[in-house]
């Protein structure tokens, strides 16, 4: 009956360190707690639930609409990535290193699913200006707490309880994935042991978002024209090594062929270093349970030395040539333009706000509830909003 599906064997890594996937008495097994106690599902365990109730979620759906790299140049072409297929990519890359690893597959892909569902409209660009006009309220703005707010409260699709209820492993994977909390200045959020590092599962999407975006935006880049060829084999390592053997395998291949093949390289070599990193690191500490992962002296998931140093002068390229390059930044004006005006003007009169949003005006006060609203718009709905706006004025 079975279809065989040879793949190659799981690292050697003890089983104990993987947030284990049922309730249990056992001390860990508060991880697949939910806040709102729910019957267990026949089949599906608590992480494979909680992927469904991502999956199904509007502010997942809404990633769709929102920009990854590119905004309004990327209505121009059909193939940048969107917020929702970088997600995926995510999905792809932290599923495959979990299961790789003998760690927990569903908890690692429900945590890359919601990686990113707590960014604004207009990528870094809205994400900064949305900041920028709450810190002049003495707030700010930060998209691991914004999704955490998502999935606690905005959502709404059960009758008893506000939000997803999802288990205790994703919410404090959504706060913890890409950087520490001091318990002192976020006592609101104590139950996700602010004082500890996080699983494995949740320390190694933030790598695998590093992973997927350093490859997809190469790739985004030259299809937009902001990056060429020749530059990045001039200037960024990491490709041009995989470039030059590309050539060497295929010699009478296109140009864009062997960029792909070099790209496709790329991406499975980080992948691949990132695993065997996370298992050398688990090996050389001694650990061997999920609670010495918490306590370790340093986060686990890492890439070599060699390959971090490639990473991140590829990352600066890219900054310096394709995120903060001059041809964006007609775009990135418009975008702060945009949220900015908005905000102001939604914050003095908080009236033009929908009902349900002036609802919280009176509990959040107008900065944090007008932020909240901007912050869940896809590009072409604030868009809209912006357009309504200039109209009235
Ligand atoms: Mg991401």
């Amino acid at each position: 009956m079975k279809v065989p599906d040879a793949a190659s064997p799981p690292l050697a890594l003890l089983p104990a360190i993987a947030v284990p996937d049922a309730a249990s008495e056992s001390p860990n097994g508060q991880l697949s707690q939910r806040t709102y106690s729910e019957a267990a599902h026949p089949y599906r365990s608590p992480f494979v639930r909680d992927i469904g109730r991502i999956l199904h979620a509007k502010a997942f759906r809404r990633l769709a609409g929102k920009t990854q790299v590119f905004t309004r140049r990327g209505a121009e072409s059909d193939h940048s990535r969107s917020r929702l297929t970088h997600t995926l990519e995510v999905a792809q890359i932290a599923r495959i290193a979990a299961a790789t690893l003998g760690l927990n597959a569903p908890l690692a892909e429900a945590l890359a699913l919601v990686h990113d569902i707590g960014h604004p409209p207009f990528g870094h660009a809205g994400e900064k200006a949305l900041d920028e006009a709450l810190q002049a309220h003495g707030l700010g703005f930060d998209h691991n707490l914004h999704a955490l707010r998502i999935v606690t409260s905005f959502e709404e699709r059960y009758a008893v309880f506000r939000g997803l209820n999802l288990t205790l492993a994703v919410r404090e994977g959504i706060v913890k994935h890409s950087r520490d909390y001091a318990s002192e200045q976020h006592p609101e959020l104590s139950e996700y042991f602010l004082d500890q590092l996080p699983p494995l599962e949740a320390q190694l999407i933030d790598l695998a978002d590093e992973i997927a975006y350093l490859t997809a935006d190469i790739e985004d880049g030259l299809g937009a024209s902001i990056l060429t060829l020749a530059d990045l084999r001039d200037h960024v390592p990491l490709f041009a090594g995989f470039y030059a053997e590309a050539q060497r395998a295929y010699p009478a291949a296109e140009p864009n062929l062997l960029s792909n093949e070099a790209l496709k390289q790329m991406l499975n070599t980080l992948a691949t270093d990132l695993m065997q990193q996370i298992a050398e690191e688990v090996q050389t500490l001694g650990i061997q349970t999920l609670q010495e992962i918490r306590s370790a002296p340093r986060r686990i998931a890492h890439l070599s030395p060699s390959m971090e140093e490639k990473r991140s002068q590829a990352k600066s390229y890219l900054y310096a040539n394709l995120y903060l390059s001059p041809a964006l930044d007609a775009e990135h004006d418009h975008a702060e333009e945009v949220v900015k005006s908005l905000f102001a003007a939604w914050t003095a009169d908080p009236e033009l706000l929908p009902p349900d949003h002036q609802a919280r005006v009176l509990k959040e006060g107008a900065p944090r509830a007008v932020a909240d609203y901007i912050a869940g718009m896809t590009d072409a709905y604030i868009e809209q909003a912006w357009l309504r706006h200039k109209e009235s004025l």
